[in-house]
């Protein structure tokens, strides 16, 4: 989301760049703050330029608009004949604010970084100085009760009164409809119950409109007060004209977030086979730990502000994340429960209801927030209707949802008391890496594929899992049995017993494999014709490297570094990072580790640092080195972590995401400042640390041989390859069948990958989900490959299955798989020409 730009204009530079120093470290750079203050006269610096001002508008201007500070005499001037050289077009989005200047700047960046738009971020800065009054007592601060605008000339107040005619009345998506509509106005909307004879409420608060508890019949009372008030109403009565587009025929259709306890099937339901094994057990629907709350006492409330706007912030950007993928694949009616979520974190009357609590009362944010979270929940349980009961589980999974942010990620462990089968409409990267093996025992989802980061994640930690399956599983009741076969994706709701016969012979079956595997699993995996391949791991912490080295990894091939900076409320510090590199770095002993930069965006969103989404193709975004290349602090501080981790150890370094040759000489600019700032602080490092890429962008095969001149190694990625090459988005799973690395495009892809690393004389490995998979083995051996970097779980089968085959063979599979015209056929072949071990 781009955010609103802001310009400060004073006679002063100092006092500016004071101001936006202040107003920056407020909200770490997330806002363009840009300065016009002072003149180019030595003799006389005070003084303000139009041009000045005309330019530093232009260096921060977007659609969104830009809000300009000023502080006195000529600067208002100055601002004004600024505009003046604006184009029209642009004119109509710059605001001059009369705000104060420093309270000023610092509750309008606070407002921008939060997604506020102009008007928001205007009204901040607006009242700013309301804190400071109130605090002093030159003010007493409004509770946030309604009070209705006084009705004058300019500002008409107007009401009409309508009849709910829609089947199940206000409920939450009409409500969030009707709140959406109000909101767009100036006129302040205010509504009432006549049925009910309720109080009045606002109309542009989610909260109070549920509590109106509005049914079919039901006769409402609305008034809107201000220049918009027709055009406000008129709006708002075509809502009602048109039944809030809902069709009231379809009596028998469960109102929307009514989890009925209907069992899907008693059948079998078929996925995405995203994770090997079997699982039998009682399912249990995915709820995060609840967040236990302590209130103390804060002196810097409007730090302790910000960062609250700031978790509801991350936690609406959450929302939406999960309601595009949600309305993909459960439909409009239970992804209307995400709107009214995000209503329910745009609320005024609540946000500023938190606010009050912690400007008045000094108290932190977690407990502001649950006490108005609290009061909205007591608000709804009161009224006893049977509707707003079931709306208490949202507004307390929402209101859980901000504190788990607040919290960072150290609370937020899944606990299960039995094991069980997690069942949800989809689980994040850091969720996935958060579940305990040992209780959950599979995973199905309703969203996902195979290459998600979350099945990866899932197949690290030997999670079997089954994704894309029908959203009816949603409607299980917790502790209905389960079963499902995450190798051929599919699950069976309460399995007849000769399903739960067949299914635990599998599971044997299986797990006699897996230690037969584990037994020669620290042996070289070495080819019946003597070549000798690396198996590394691909990991994403110090626990995996630990699985990684249990189960026979030479070395790590991937660090997804990315899983140190999710689920947090700001990046990790330097400190931190070196911290866990180095923990890995002993864990490796001596074994070779290659670290990977950063990788955010694509399925791996940072809200705090704006990465990922709202994009509307996030993986063909802002993701990666591209990310980086950006952030050259944050990039800078990951580098110089690596490099210090380097000491005593063999550490690499890989760049993500490479599409361009000019990404790679750029990349490894920054490495050399960083290497020279560390020399120059007498800091050692590595000097001789390698430098590798990714090769994951079609760009990057086509001129593979241009990038294999500028770096020491390649690693292939197919899960991106993959998704790339066949325009494919890797975590939908109505695609899942053409993200097939198998596909004889993408294996040409690979050869010529591999050709273009060993012309150049550098070593070549491949790290996607592809080789992991045994079957592929043959392929992989065949094409030339040094290294295959695979989840920890999968190492010692394909230690085991290398060491069946030989590279003759394997060269005479491939020549005839790139002939191929489909994977299937590739599988085909490879089934045919490998002859199972005895
Ligand atoms: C890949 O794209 O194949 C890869 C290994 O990277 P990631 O899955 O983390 O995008
Ligand atoms: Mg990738």
């Amino acid at each position: 989301m781009a955010v609103i730009g802001i310009v400060i204009v004073s006679h002063s530079k100092q006092l500016a760049l004071g101001v936006r120093e202040l107003a920056a470290q407020m909200v770490q750079g997330q806002v363009a703050i840009a300065v016009a203050a002072g003149i180019e006269d030595p003799e006389n610096p005070l003084g303000t330029d139009p041009i000045q001002v005309y330019e530093a508008i232009a260096s921060v201007f977007s659609d969104n608009g830009v809000l300009v500070l000023m502080d006195l005499g000529s600067a208002l001037l100055s601002a004004e004949m600024a505009i003046e050289f604006l184009p029209e077009a642009q004119q109509q989005k710059v605001y001059l604010c009369e705000a104060p200047l420093v309270e000023g700047a610092v509750a309008a960046v606070v407002a921008a970084a939060a997604g506020g738009d102009i008007h928001q971020v205007m009204a901040e800065a607006r009242g700013a100085l309301l804190a400071k009054a109130t605090q002093l007592g030159v003010v007493s601060r409004p509770l946030s009760v309604v009070t209705p605008t006084t009705t004058n000339v300019e500002s008409p107040t107007r009401e009409i009164r309508l009849i709910v005619s829609n089947r199940l009345g206000l409920h939450a998506r009409p409500a969030a409809q009707f709140v959406a509509t109000a909101a767009r106005f100036q006129s302040q909307i205010l509504v009432r119950n006549l049925t009910r004879n309720t109080e009045l409420v606002r109309g542009d608060s989610i909260n109070q409109v549920t509590t109106l508890g509005v049914r079919q019949g039901h006769e409402l009372a609305i008034t809107a007060t201000g220049s918009d008030a027709d055009e406000a109403l008129t709006a708002l009565q075509a809502l009602f004209a048109n039944n809030f587009g809902e069709d009231n025929v379809a009596l028998n259709s469960p109102p929307a977030f009514q989890h009925q306890v209907t069992p899907a099937t008693h059948g079998e339901l078929s996925g995405i086979a995203a994770s090997p094994g079997i699982a039998i057990a009682p399912v249990i629907h995915y709820q995060r730990t609840h967040i236990v709350v302590t209130e103390y006492h804060v002196d810097n409330i409007e730090v302790e502000w910000q960062r609250l706007q700031v978790a509801i912030h991350t936690a609406r950007q959450e929302i939406q994340a999960v309601f595009s993928q949600a309305s993909l694949q459960i439909g409009d009616a239970e992804a209307a429960i995400f709107d009214a979520q995000l209503l329910f974190l745009e609320d005024p009357v609540l946000l500023e209801a938190a606010k009050e609590r912690i400007f008045e009362h000094h108290i932190n944010a977690e407990a502001a927030w649950q006490a108005v979270v609290d009061e909205v929940v007591n608000s709804y349980r009161i009224l006893e209707d049977s509707y707003l009961q079931e709306r208490v589980d949202d507004v307390v999974d929402v209101g859980q949802r901000v504190l788990r942010l607040l919290a960072g990620n150290a609370l937020t462990n899944l606990y299960l008391e039995e094991p069980a089968i997690l069942v949800a409409t989809d689980l994040t990267p850091s969720d996935t890496a958060r579940l305990d093996p040992t209780k959950v025992l599979g995973i199905c989802t309703t969203s996902g594929s195979a290459t998600s980061h979350s099945a990866i994640i899932a197949r690290t930690l030997g999670i079997p899992a089954v994704l894309g399956v029908d959203a009816q599983v949603l409607h299980l009741a917790d502790g209905t049995l389960m079963a499902l076969d995450g190798e051929s994706g599919r699950a069976w709701v309460e399995p007849e017993s000769d399903i739960l016969h067949l299914l635990a012979a599998k599971q044997e079956a299986w797990q006699t494999a897996q230690q037969e595997a584990r037994a020669t699993a620290h042996q070289p995996a070495i080819t019946r014709d003597g070549r000798q391949i690396s198996v590394f791991a691909n990991i994403g912490s110090i626990s995996d490297v630990q699985i990684a080295v249990a189960n026979g990894a030479e070395g790590v091939g991937l660090l997804r570094t990315e899983f140190l900076y999710l689920d947090r409320i700001s990046a990790p510090t330097e400190e931190e990072q070196l911290a866990v590199y180095q923990a890995i770095a002993q864990v490796l002993d001596n074994r070779p580790l290659i670290i990977r930069t950063l990788d955010v965006g694509g399925d791996k969103p940072l809200p705090y640092l704006r990465v990922g989404f709202p994009e509307a193709n996030p993986f063909l975004g802002w993701r990666g080195i591209r990310f980086c290349l950006d952030h050259l602090d944050l990039f800078k501080t990951q580098l110089r972590a690596i490099l210090r981790a380097s000491v005593g150890h063999q550490i690499k370094i890989m760049l993500p995401m490479i599409a361009t040759v000019t990404e790679v000489r750029a990349a490894k600019a920054i490495l050399g400042e960083v290497q020279a700032e560390l020399n120059q602080a007498g800091i050692s490092f590595d000097a001789a640390i390698k430098v590798g890429i990714m090769v994951e962008v079609p760009s990057a095969v086509a001129i593979a041989d241009q990038l294999a001149a500028e770096v020491d190694f390649f690693s292939i990625g197919t899960n991106d390859l993959s998704q790339y090459v066949m325009a494919s988005d890797r975590t939908n799973p109505r695609v899942a069948n053409l993200v097939d690395a198998l596909h004889p495009a993408v294996l040409r892809m690979v050869q010529q990958t591999i050709k273009a690393a060993h012309t150049a004389g550098i070593s070549v490995g491949l790290c996607g989900e592809l080789a992991a998979d045994t079957l592929a083995t043959p392929i992989l051996l065949g094409l030339g490959l040094d290294e295959l970097s695979v989840n920890p779980q999968s190492i010692p089968g394909v230690k085991q299955a290398i060491a069946r085959l030989s590279i003759v063979a394997s060269e005479a599979i491939v020549a005839s798989a790139l002939q191929q015209d489909s994977a299937e056929h590739v599988r085909e072949l490879i089934s045919t020409s490998v002859t199972p071990p005895a």
